[in-house]
């Protein structure tokens, strides 16, 4: 769909938010830009529907951050969970009340951008963004973004929402520091019916060979989402722990329709989210709970955030507004996601040093399970968990000693671009 970038004087429009990126996070910016009552237009690379390597699996906190009158497209409902630890001590886990759900990315994301559209949205597909300026020739006055399209077009706006995903060229322009790259590889394996049957309703949790890393199955339908995730820098182990997870499971013989690998980054504490009028949500932010490297119900909640702030900084009439705007912004993302991702990066330590302690806690200590169970439901978050129970911030304590291993690069040929 294409867009109409001047008005009948032949005078530049200039749109009041210009969002790049059209995952949940950008989807979710546009729709509260929308909603709002300004113009918004959503720029994304691909054609939609699209592919996103992920496990699509839907936590509460995600389900409670859809705009209103959204109805999941799940293909399953998770009320069991196989916990394994490389493969054995086996336990089930099961629960009466919804754990979590199951969805396809390209139709969720679709029917988010669509959401948006409905809420006054226009969307641009097949547009790649190159660059934003702040400043120079192609910008008219202060209060303006020029954003730099590939074919050399520019489109101009009061605001910037950089959703553009792991790979963030907006994330770029901001100055984004993340300080932990992970490898998430990942099989859709199309399964016979027998199959399909037994893994209805259950998802499979094995806690890795690698430091911090795991593998899931995520069953939806007739086909199984099998993936692994891992630090960067063990390219070579993560694609193996992925083979032998496939074999040992007994789906070596079915042929995957898609495999792919994505990284995710998890930002630094003291990364900006904002540069100018241009601010950055989700994976772009690095936006990421770094533990179990849930990413949608942070791109959801920072795109929400995203697109509410923008609107602000559209109207912003000078550099002090702005900047104030923009602080708000980043005061809004910490105070909440910020706060679960310092749990989480503690989690992923501990975890790291002792994977053995959280299957046996998550198998065989009812609180760890009630945890699990309450973060995945959405009744609690792993922050509100920390600040209420006192058992939860002494187990985190008692944890908490040492740091991660180091990130090194060389896996960029197993990631889709
Ligand atoms: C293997 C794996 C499994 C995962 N499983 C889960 C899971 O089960 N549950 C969960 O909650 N999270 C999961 N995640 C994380 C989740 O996928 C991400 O956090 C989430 O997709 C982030 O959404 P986003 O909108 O920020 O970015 P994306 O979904 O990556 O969307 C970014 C969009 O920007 C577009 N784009 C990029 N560059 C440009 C450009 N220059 N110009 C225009 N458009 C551009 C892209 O085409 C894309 O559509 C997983 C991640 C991985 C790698």
């Amino acid at each position: 769909m294409s867009g109409e970038n001047s008005s009948a004087d032949g005078v530049q429009r200039v749109w009041d938010v210009v969002v790049v990126g059209a995952g949940p996070a950008g989807a979710s910016a546009a729709y509260a830009a929308a909603v709002a009552g300004r113009r918004v237009l959503l720029l994304e690379k691909a054609e939609l529907p699209r592919y996103k390597t992920c496990g699509g699996g839907i936590i509460g906190p995600s389900r409670d951050a859809l705009p209103p009158g959204f109805e999941l497209p799940f293909k399953d409902r998770v009320h069991a969970v196989t916990f394994a630890h490389n493969g054995r001590f086996t336990r089930t886990r099961r629960s009466q009340q919804m754990l979590f759900g199951l969805i396809n990315r390209p139709e969720f994301d679709q029917q988010l951008v669509e959401h948006a559209q409905k809420a006054g949205a226009e969307l641009r597909t097949g547009v790649t963004v190159q660059r934003v300026e702040q400043h120079g020739s192609a910008v008219p006055d202060r209060r303006t973004v020029a954003v730099v399209l590939q074919d050399g077009e520019t489109v101009l706006a009061r605001a910037v929402v950089g959703a553009d995903g792991s790979a963030s060229r907006i994330g770029a322009h901001v100055g984004v520091k993340m300080d932990q790259v992970d490898l998430g590889l990942e099989a859709e394996i199309p399964v016979p019916d027998t199959v399909a049957e037994d893994w209805k309703g259950r998802v499979l949790i094995d806690w890795g060979p690698l430091p911090g890393s795991y593998g899931w199955v995520f069953p939806k339908g007739d086909t199984l989402t099998v993936g692994v995730i891992s630090r960067r820098g063990e390219g070579a182990a993560t694609k193996r722990y992925l083979e032998d997870f496939i074999a040992r499971l007994g789906l070596a013989g079915f042929e995957p329709s898609v495999s792919s690998g994505h990284l995710t980054r998890c930002r630094a504490e003291d990364s900006p989210l904002s540069r100018g009028r241009v601010l950055v949500c989700g994976d772009a932010a690095g936006l990421l709970e770094p533990w179990t490297r849930e990413g949608i119900s942070f791109a959801l909640r920072s795109g929400r955030l995203a697109g509410e702030w923008a609107v602000r900084i559209a109207e912003a009439h000078d550099a002090v507004d702005t900047r104030r705007q923009a602080l708000n912004y980043a005061f809004a993302v910490k105070a909440g996601l910020g706060v679960e991702m310092s749990v989480g990066k503690r989690l992923l330590a501990a975890f790291e040093r002792r994977p053995g302690l959280f299957h046996a806690a998550l198998t065989g200590f009812r609180p760890a399970w009630k945890a699990f169970r309450d973060i995945t439901s959405g009744a609690s978050s792993l922050g509100e968990m920390v600040r209420s129970r006192p058992l939860a911030q002494r187990t985190i304590a008692f944890l908490d000693r040492g740091h991660g291993a180091d990130v090194s690069d060389a896996d960029e040929d197993l990631v889709d671009s």
